[in-house]
């Protein structure tokens, strides 16, 4: 009989639960406010009504082998969420096990840009790779590495946080207390901060120059680079440079076939896609040089839980 999965993608804001089969097809998709200003037994009851519902109305008949979950600072290993930003849950939220619990099945959690490499190996733009690199660019920075087509976890569960390497040892201040990670360039958070700097540097007319910073959006920033504005132009210039030039390290640790860039930055397209290459193939080792695909996720981020699947069909399924 063929096998589905309960797959759920907790988010800051939303969470989204549906029942995904091994090519991919969703059904009963539900998004729900996530309360993560809430205490977590709140989040998880609403969570178990919510699943009882979607059995009940698209269970019927089926095989529900087990439960993937993508969530913030998520630790495969312990199967815990770990200080996760934004969330009044506690420092480590028993997120598997309780899953485990209300849905009595196998539950595998990752961080989200973990499950979001195993889901563009499976359904998306990895499809036949073993080696490659998602990075999430979004409010953050994060990032997924496949290694020999198994997902690099690292001694502790851990493994692969390019958002917090180093870019500027004297530059911008991060949310994790350390000074100059990547993640306050190379992201819509970064590339607002950049627009910023570059109104106080440059005179040149902007239409961007009377948003507050709370306003701006990565999506006014593009669309003022499309309509030749010259900081917007110039910020997803120094983005993709900054970007580039961490991308060329990671290959020399890595020697990937691919980096997907994923998330809310990507939707700039080409804005970030050529400096970001042009960046990365000057600074690459000649080992590597011409040899590394860098794509944009096409993704839909509706489809958000395909990556949960597809670590559940993965890791508890044999799926492969
Ligand atoms: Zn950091």
């Amino acid at each position: 009989m063929e096998k589905w999965v309960l797959a759920i993608d907790v988010g800051g804001t939303f969470t989204k639960v549906g029942l995904v089969n091994e090519e991919g097809q969703i059904i009963g998709e539900k998004v729900y406010d996530t309360g993560a200003k809430q205490p977590f037994d709140d989040f998880l009851s609403k969570l178990k009504d919510v699943i009882a519902e979607l059995l009940r109305t698209h269970g019927k008949g089926i095989d529900v082998a087990a439960v993937g979950v993508g969530a913030p600072n998520s630790n495969m290993h312990t199967g815990e969420m770990e200080d996760p930003p934004n969330f009044n849950w506690g420092s480590r939220v028993p997120l598997a096990k309780s899953i485990e619990v209300i849905c009595n099945l196998p539950t595998v959690i990752a961080n989200d840009a973990n499950a979001a490499a195993i889901g563009e190996m499976t359904y998306g733009l990895a499809r036949g790779m073993k080696n490659f690199v998602v990075l999430t660019l979004g409010t953050g920075l994060g990032s997924g590495i496949v290694i020999n087509g198994k997902l690099l976890t690292g001694e502790n569960g851990m493994a692969g946080e390019l958002g917090h390497v180093n870019v500027d040892p004297y530059g911008r201040k991060c949310n994790c207390g350390l000074t100059g990670c990547l993640e306050n360039y190379a992201s819509v958070t970064g590339l607002k901060r950049t627009v910023f700097e570059l109104i106080s540097e440059m005179r040149e007319e902007s239409s961007l120059k009377n948003i507050s910073f709370n306003d701006l959006t990565g999506v006014m920033i593009a669309e003022a680079a499309h309509s030749g504005d010259p900081i917007a132009l110039k910020a997803f210039e120094l983005t993709g440079k900054v970007l580039g030039t961490k991308m060329a390290d990671t290959a020399a640790h890595l020697d990937p076939e691919a980096f997907i860039l994923a998330g809310g930055l990507g939707k700039a397209g080409d804005l970030l896609l050529n400096p970001t290459i042009a960046s990365m193939e000057k600074n690459l080792f000649i080992a590597y040089k011409g040899k590394i695909q860098v794509k944009i996720s096409t993704a839909p981020s509706a489809h958000a839980i395909l990556g949960p699947a597809a670590l559940a069909f993965h890791y508890l399924l044999d799926h492969s």
